[in-house]
């Protein structure tokens, strides 16, 4: 049976691959399917979906929103995003202007503590136009200061961290929207990530299928065999579609394969069949 990942990072934001390494890498591994869900930025789709055509593997359009909720950070992926996307392209240039100034004044905390990062170097670092704490983390490893990306975060820039700061990020609802009114299919990304009241998390899908969410990623490398039941169950329940992906980072996550994750995953064609039927229903296109 063929299998399918729809989550996934490039350099276009804080994945390693470039977009089209990517696709190819997706092709190599026998995927059917694959959609690149760069953080805050649609620039890596253009290169994608020209090496998808060439290695003859479906490419779907995406990308990942963060979002505040009084339970943390919750994720939201919009899927066959359009090709003319201005409101949310305008939307995230704006995001990512307040994570540029973020950066900078994690760099001065980093400084005030003796460690040395110059824009120039972190820019060069990240590559891609959305730019954000792993890129710092890699130079952190780099230049020795920690042995490793979750030492990094521990220590220095996730909450908790020495130079850690909070970006100012989208409200649930209006990442939902934004994407919904484009024609996207915006599924909340690893629900089961963190520990969330179980009533909370119900009321908070009803709250932004009302804004256009239409389905939950239930199939995740991080998400345990009873996370993803939990997960359709709950899709079934609120007539919701289902999606799935590795949340692939390239060597920013080691060991974290696309399309296998660490091992165990495994999205089958069937997922996106379901999508796209849902889509066709809706009269979108696919
Ligand atoms: P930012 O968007 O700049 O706030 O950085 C968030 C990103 O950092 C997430 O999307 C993850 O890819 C990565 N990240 C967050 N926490 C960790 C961690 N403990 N170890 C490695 N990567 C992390
Ligand atoms: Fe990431
Ligand atoms: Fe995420
Ligand atoms: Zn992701």
């Amino acid at each position: 049976m063929p299998f399918i990942d729809l989550h996934t990072h490039s350099q276009a934001s804080d994945g390693t691959d470039s977009p089209a390494q990517l696709v190819r890498n997706a092709a190599a591994a026998g995927l059917a399917a694959v959609a690149l869900t760069d953080h805050d930025t649609l620039s890596g789709l253009a290169e994608a979906e020209a090496a998808a055509r060439d290695c003859g593997i479906e490419f779907i359009r995406g990308c990942e929103l963060s979002t505040r909720t009084e339970h943390g950070e919750m994720h939201i992926l919009g899927l066959w995003l359009p090709h003319e996307a201005d409101p949310l392209e305008r939307r995230l240039a704006e995001v990512r202007r307040k994570r540029d100034q973020r950066n900078a004044r994690i760099l001065d905390k980093l400084a005030d503590l003796g460690i040395r990062i110059g824009m120039d170097e972190l820019l060069h670092e990240a590559r891609g136009e959305s730019v954000g704490r792993p890129h710092i983390a890699a130079l952190l490893v780099q230049k020795g200061v920690v042995l490793d990306m979750s030492a990094a975060f521990r220590d220095y820039l996730g909450s908790g961290g020495r130079a850690y700061l909070p970006r100012e990020i989208l409200d649930p609802e209006e990442a939902v929207c934004l994407m919904a009114r484009l024609g996207a299919t915006v599924c909340l990304a690893h629900p089961c990530l963190q520990a969330l009241p179980r009533d909370w998390l119900e009321t908070f899908i009803l709250r932004l299928r009302d804004c256009g969410l239409s389905a939950i990623e239930a199939y995740h490398s991080e998400h345990g065999d009873a996370d993803t039941r939990a997960c359709i169950d709950l899709a079934r329940r609120l007539d919701l579609g289902i999606s799935g992906g590795s949340d692939y980072h390239g060597a920013n996550k080691p060991r974290l394969r696309l399309g296998f994750g660490y091992g165990g995953l495994r999205v089958p064609l069937a997922v996106l069949d379901g999508l796209k039927a849902r889509r066709r229903a809706k009269g979108l296109p696919c």
